[in-house]
């Protein structure tokens, strides 16, 4: 799988976990809360400039984690409510998900230019 389709589907899976958390935590029947638009912002980002790029490993189980503390704790609160009602609700995207955490943990890449693999990015 390349680069763009595995990230194309971890934004699809963090998309799909942090509406199924908002939507059952939050009921705003507006749609996303302000609080979870946010977040929702700040993970795809994230997942955007990611040094690893197409060998990334889950963002759970990652020796770098990028995201700034307290938007840590909020993607954590998510994943810990979404991730085991995701297989009922998208289970294709939760299995991806399973498959993806098994996989052994790349090594740090290399330096390069920012947007490329080894630059970390400003928060
Ligand atoms: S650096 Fe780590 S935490 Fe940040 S997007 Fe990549 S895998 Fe996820």
């Amino acid at each position: 799988m390349g680069s763009v389709r595995r990230i194309e589907r971890e934004k699809k899976t963090v998309d799909a976990m942090i509406r199924l958390y908002c939507d059952k935590r939050h009921n705003d029947s507006a749609g996303l809360c302000d609080d979870c638009r946010e977040l929702m912002d700040y993970a795809l980002a994230r997942l955007d400039r990611c040094v690893f790029g197409e060998s990334k490993p889950t963002c759970g189980k990652c020796p770098i984690h990028c995201y700034k503390k307290d938007r840590r704790e909020q993607i954590i609160e998510v994943m810990r409510f979404a991730g085991p009602r995701m297989l009922w609700t998208n289970p294709f995207l939760a299995i991806g998900h399973l498959v993806d955490g098994r996989r052994k943990i790349p090594p740090l890449p290399a330096k390069g230019k920012p947007g490329e693999p080894g630059q970390r990015q400003p928060e």
